[in-house]
């Protein structure tokens, strides 16, 4: 069974590339462009992942993760950050937040689907070691 992967992001082009990059590479892919859709799909479709946009019209990144993490339906799911490039502290701020990782924007397309690979692995492999 693929993986299904919920990509909350605004900007439509980025969004629309990202989703062809990962269906493309066999994924099931759930689109939001906010984070207050992104969340209630979260909790009603239980995706194995969630990448989501720190900057966000309306309910921005961090406050969509601390929903996440607040709810049991939600808390448990992976959850990467999207963060411009330029943002040099979104980085370090993502983690504190409880972000597992993040992915750089723009979207390099050629390494997307093997960085979330990458991400979904080491997230089974700490659940197996616990
Ligand atoms: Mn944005």
């Amino acid at each position: 069974m693929s993986a299904r992967i919920l990509l909350i992001e605004d900007n439509a082009l980025n969004r629309e590339l990202a989703a062809d990059v990962l269906r493309a590479a066999g994924y099931e892919v759930l689109e939001s462009a906010s984070a207050e859709e992104g969340v209630r799909l979260a909790a009603t479709n239980a995706p194995d992942l969630v990448l989501l946009d720190i900057r966000l019209p309306g309910m921005d990144g961090f406050e969509a993760i601390g929903r996440l993490r607040n709810d049991p339906r939600t808390a448990g799911i992976p959850v990467v950050a999207l963060t411009a490039q330029a943002m040099k502290g979104d980085a370090e701020a993502a983690r504190a937040a409880g972000f597992a990782g993040y992915i750089t924007k723009p979207v390099n397309t050629r390494s997307l689907a093997a960085d979330v690979a990458a991400h979904l692995v080491s997230e089974q492999r700490e659940v197996r070691d616990e």
